[in-house]
């Protein structure tokens, strides 16, 4: 199934929220806002919410967050408010959801369709080059407690964790490890959750501090 049919029938089943994002849709056209600016959205005018009409716009929206601290990766829950995309077909509207949420339609779609490939973190963590290559030697227990105080809402990452450490190692219980990827209490049905393959950038540069700590603390 193409992206663009997983999209198309998930809408057509009712979705119409990813992340942060409200998506409604009328005729062919679609508009995109912050799930808190939907009052605003509906009302005459827009509510004054800055206009938009370009998919490309997307990159820009969603690269820094409302205090202008740039977000280290799409899935943190400080999209900003204030602005409605508006588009005119379902391609326009997959591209835009694409610079927002990156790669996460077709992970939902790979994932429907049973071909999901997940990384477990030490296969992400052994494939580091040049100074990200001392991250590999975190311990199992520095690796899970850097979960719990990087992942997860609380640290704002809507992202629902589907790697383990290794095959044999799952995460241990904790509220990061449990999220299912859809903020706020919408109805999961309504909902596209956002997943995570793959430790990001951002986890792995972390697990590289807490190794290097981890040494500093064994050589006393
Ligand atoms: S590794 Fe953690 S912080 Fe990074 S995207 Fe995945 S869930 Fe979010």
């Amino acid at each position: 199934m193409s992206i663009l049919q997983f999209l198309s029938e998930s809408l057509a089943a009712g979705v119409h929220r990813i992340g942060q994002i409200e998506i409604q849709a009328l005729d062919s056209n679609f508009s995109l806002f912050h799930a808190e600016d939907q009052e605003l959205a509906n009302q005459p005018g827009h509510g004054g919410l800055e206009i938009h009409r370009d998919a490309d716009a997307a990159r820009d929206l969603s690269t820094y967050a409302e205090d202008g601290e740039y977000r280290f990766t799409k899935g943190q829950t400080n999209l900003r408010r204030g602005w409605l995309l508006i588009l005119p077909s379902l391609e326009e509207l997959r591209r835009a959801l694409d610079l927002f949420y990156p790669a996460a339609l077709g992970l939902l779609a790979a994932e429907k369709a049973g071909t999901l490939e997940i990384e477990n973190l030490r296969d992400k963590l052994n494939r580091q080059t040049g100074m990200y290559r001392f991250a590999r030697n975190i311990s199992d227990a520095g690796a899970q407690q850097l979960i719990r105080e990087v992942c997860g809402p609380a640290h704002q990452c809507a992202k629902r964790i589907l790697w383990q450490l290794d095959a044999r190692t799952p995460l241990e219980d904790s509220d990061a490890s449990r999220y299912d990827g859809v903020p706020g209490d919408l109805d999961r049905s309504e909902t596209f959750p956002l997943l995570c393959r793959e430790a990001c950038n951002h986890f792995v540069a972390e697990c590289r501090k807490v190794s290097k700590a981890e040494a500093g603390q064994a050589k006393g």
